[in-house]
């Protein structure tokens, strides 16, 4: 009999499931999208039960796709939107609200408030987290604040928290298991990574009892089994990691100073920090990579807002290209920027600037600038906001690092990766199979169910696409130098 590896993949807008074989091939991949709900303004909704409703049936059309059934399946790994919170009755199953995605901000007067009490120091450092509405923390408190009876029940032992992956595995396991992991765990502002356990002092602080949490089991164990109707025969699930740390296990960074960078609408990278949780002096996340035989290892994030955006802005708000990929052609039309710089600051500037009220711009422009300088000038930016925030984690960790693996939507554009490769002096590798954040669960999922044998084993199934080597060149360092001198002109005056 074939055997096979199932990842749940639970994303922010669709619900995916995805099939490996032993070599890593995808056999099959099903995807749902869900509705997103804006009740407000600063407001993100989801229906719990349509996340449970669209990934079951991509589980199930996954596996029916090559009828493939439960007897099959070794293991399954899940992986999911991070931060989104979902409070449900623990009789019932019943959500006593929608989910409250992370890109919600309907917390953020609640954070500065706990800011003005001087609270943060104190969260940072358990945590490794910054007090912001994006983390599960204040929205389990919001909820217990605004619907009705919720406190009540909440202190009668009645309701159950969870993140999206401690939701599937509740529905997966008819209600049997209410479990996370460490990574989904540290980021909710509730968990001591230090300690890796849940922290008394914080849910007295945000009013949270203890007995909403679920139990955190490790990233990679066999503490639950799941049943659908259809199936023969339960299978175990082995790996529960949220999206980004999955990303980080799929792109093989299993070593200190590893780093991916993830391009889709904004950048995310991650580095590998070992088993030491790395304090950010730049205000980068220090977050539990995943824990698995006893172990937790660490690792530092940073994100760019604005990423791939930029180029779907190019596109739909200037029309300067049809589709995305045209922009590689565009800016191959000129041999470099001319000039011009593109500050990518549409929604303001993370880190290492941090400013909120920063607003984008082009700068240099003259009557020979051509389209070409402007699309050349968005992917710099693009790479040169990467590179900001990479060299952050490379200070705070004091680990150089040699090879940067990629991913993402925008990760297709060669120009895009051959300019990154030369501001980090260093090797860009982008590999064949890119999705990083379905095949690094289904690895851990692997692993924890002895489909595989060890980490170093993983590597014979990861093949490379292309790989960039930095070339030197002189504009490169000319490109900074104006990026560097500009983005002074653009960033506001309380940054200033
Ligand atoms: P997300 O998961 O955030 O939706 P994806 O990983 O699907 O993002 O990537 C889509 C983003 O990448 C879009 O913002 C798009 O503009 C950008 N993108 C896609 N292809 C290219 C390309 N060839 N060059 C530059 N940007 C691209």
């Amino acid at each position: 009999m074939n055997q096979y590896i199932l990842s749940i993949d639970a994303g922010t807008t669709s619900s995916r499931a995805l099939i490996f074989d032993k070599k890593g091939n995808e056999i099959a991949k099903a995807q749902f999208e869900f509705k997103q709900h804006f009740p407000k303004e600063g407001w993100v909704e989801h229906d719990p039960l349509e996340i449970w409703s669209s990934q079951k049936k991509a589980l199930q059309s996954a596996m029916s796709m090559h009828q493939i059934s439960s007897l099959e399946i070794k293991g399954i790994g899940i992986t999911n939107q991070r931060e989104t919170t979902v409070v449900w009755e623990k009789d019932t199953g019943k959500p006593i609200y929608n989910a409250i995605v992370w890109q919600d901000r309907r917390t953020s007067e609640y954070c500065n408030e706990l800011k003005e009490k001087g609270m943060e120091p104190l969260i940072m450092s358990k945590t490794g987290l910054l007090l912001d509405p994006y983390f599960s923390g204040t929205k389990i408190h919001w909820i217990l604040e605004n619907i009705e009876g919720a406190r009540k029940k909440a202190q009668d032992g009645q309701l159950l928290f969870g993140t999206i992956d401690t939701w599937l595995i509740w529905n997966l396991t008819g209600g049997e298991k209410h479990i996370t992991d460490p990574s989904n765990a540290s980021r909710t502002l509730l968990y001591d990574i230090h300690k890796n356990k849940w922290d008394e002092e914080l849910l007295k602080l945000f009013n949270i009892p203890f007995d909403m949490l679920p139990r955190v089991v490790q990233s990679v164990s066999n503490d639950a089994k799941a049943k659908l109707e259809d199936w023969e025969s339960s299978i175990p699930i082995c790996a529960i990691a949220g999206d980004q740390q999955a990303a980080l296990f799929g792109q093989l960074c299993f070593t200190p100073g590893a780093v991916k960078n993830t391009y889709g609408t904004g950048c995310f990278s991650m580095m590998h920090t070992g088993q030491k949780a790395v304090k950010s002096k730049n205000k980068m996340l220090t977050t539990i990579a995943w824990q698995m035989n006893d172990e937790v290892e660490y690792a530092l994030e940073g994100s760019v807002f604005i990423g791939g955006a930029l180029i779907q802005w190019l596109r739909d708000g200037l029309d300067l290209v049809k589709d995305a990929a045209e922009i590689e052609h565009l800016a191959l039309s000129v041999s470099d920027n001319g000039g011009v710089t593109f500050i990518s600051a549409l929604t303001g500037l993370g880190a290492p600037y941090w400013d909120p009220f920063a607003k984008g711009g082009i700068l240099g422009l003259t009557r020979g600038t051509e389209k070409g300088h402007i699309a050349r000038a968005a992917l710099e930016a693009i790479a040169i906001r990467s590179m900001e925030i990479i060299v952050e984690m490379e200070k705070d960790s004091g680990i150089k690092f040699s090879t940067l693996k990629v991913d993402g939507g925008a990760s297709r554009n060669n120009l895009l990766m051959q300019i990154q490769a030369n501001l980090l002096n260093a090797k860009v590798i982008r590999p064949k199979i890119t999705e990083t954040t379905a095949l690094g669960i289904a690895f851990m999922a692997g692993l924890g169910c002895g489909y595989w044998k060890d980490k170093a084993s993983l590597k014979d199934l990861c093949e490379e696409e292309k790989s960039f080597t930095p070339q030197y060149s002189k504009s490169t360092n000319e490109m900074l130098k104006l990026w560097n001198h500009r983005i002074q002109k653009i960033l506001s005056n309380e940054s200033r």
